[in-house]
């Protein structure tokens, strides 16, 4: 590619302008005449998602993730999940042009049979985490780390998220939203690259991907541990405060 990162982001910033958002790196975009075409190939498969593939520009945030989501495909075979009894890709749920996204680990059962994320009593109570903070459910984005089920609810496993991570990139790049909330331990180390628990982690607000990130505990150990929502109570009025705050010439 001729251009530089630079000339890239001040095109896009020309496109943002012009009220066009969303981008994707869809692998059969960027195929070059010459190249076998059509199907995606079987080293295709194997190839992680890429963030810094080539950009394409679309007309709205809804575009980008009906393309991200098509990306993807029904039956993803990216990594091992695939074949250790998920029932479908969970991609997530929501408003594409939330300001605020909510960010788990990975869907349970419940959400592997409805293909939704955040729907058994874990999600019942974000739904009221939200609304706590007034929003419908239909109003933000919520999304996980990875999008097929680990069995046995066990954590996704390095490779799992080396695969997967980089549509929830693509999927927050598309949204833009000004205020990630990344639910639990697994997704605040994931998205902050941080061995810290979310104990040291939460509190404290950060900058990622052009957002504001406010770690927080995620419900299901909320369930467990009711003595925390406190704490969680503390972490979302942050999130809200920053959403009424004032939007800088930056963001
Ligand atoms: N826990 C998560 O982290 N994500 C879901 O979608 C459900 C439960």
């Amino acid at each position: 590619m001729s251009e530089t990162r630079g000339q890239l982001a001040e095109h896009l910033r020309f496109f943002s302008e012009l009220g066009v958002n969303g981008v994707s790196n869809d692998s059969r975009w960027s195929t070059r005449p010459g190249a076998a075409s059509g199907e995606p190939q079987p080293s295709d498969a194997a190839q992680p998602a890429s963030d810094a593939a080539p950009l394409r520009v679309f007309g709205s945030s809804g575009d980008a993730l009906a393309a991200l989501r098509a990306e993807i495909g029904a039956d993803c075979r990216r990594c091992k999940l695939h074949t250790l009894g998920r029932t479908q890709v969970v991609f997530g749920v929501g408003n594409p042009d939330a300001d605020l996204m909510f960010v788990g680990e990975a869907p349970g059962g419940d959400e592997d049979i409805q293909g939704i994320p955040f729907v058994g009593r874990a999600g019942q109570l974000l739904t009221k985490m939200i609304a706590a903070i007034n929003f419908e459910r239909d109003q933000v984005y919520i999304a996980n780390v990875i999008k097929c089920r680990p069995p046995g609810n066990r954590n996704p496993e390095p490779d799992e998220v080396e695969t997967c991570e980089p549509f929830l990139f693509q999927q927050i790049d598309a949204i833009r939203p000004r205020v990630i909330v990344a639910l639990g331990s697994f997704a605040a180390k994931a998205l902050l690259r941080s061995n810290d628990s979310i104990s040291r982690l939460r509190g404290r607000v950060y900058d990622f991907r052009g957002a504001k990130l406010v770690p927080t505990f995620h419900p299901a150990f909320l369930l467990r541990s009711p003595e925390r929502k406190r704490d969680a109570w503390e972490d979302l009025k942050r999130a809200r405060a920053l959403l009424t705050a004032p939007v800088s010439d930056d963001e």
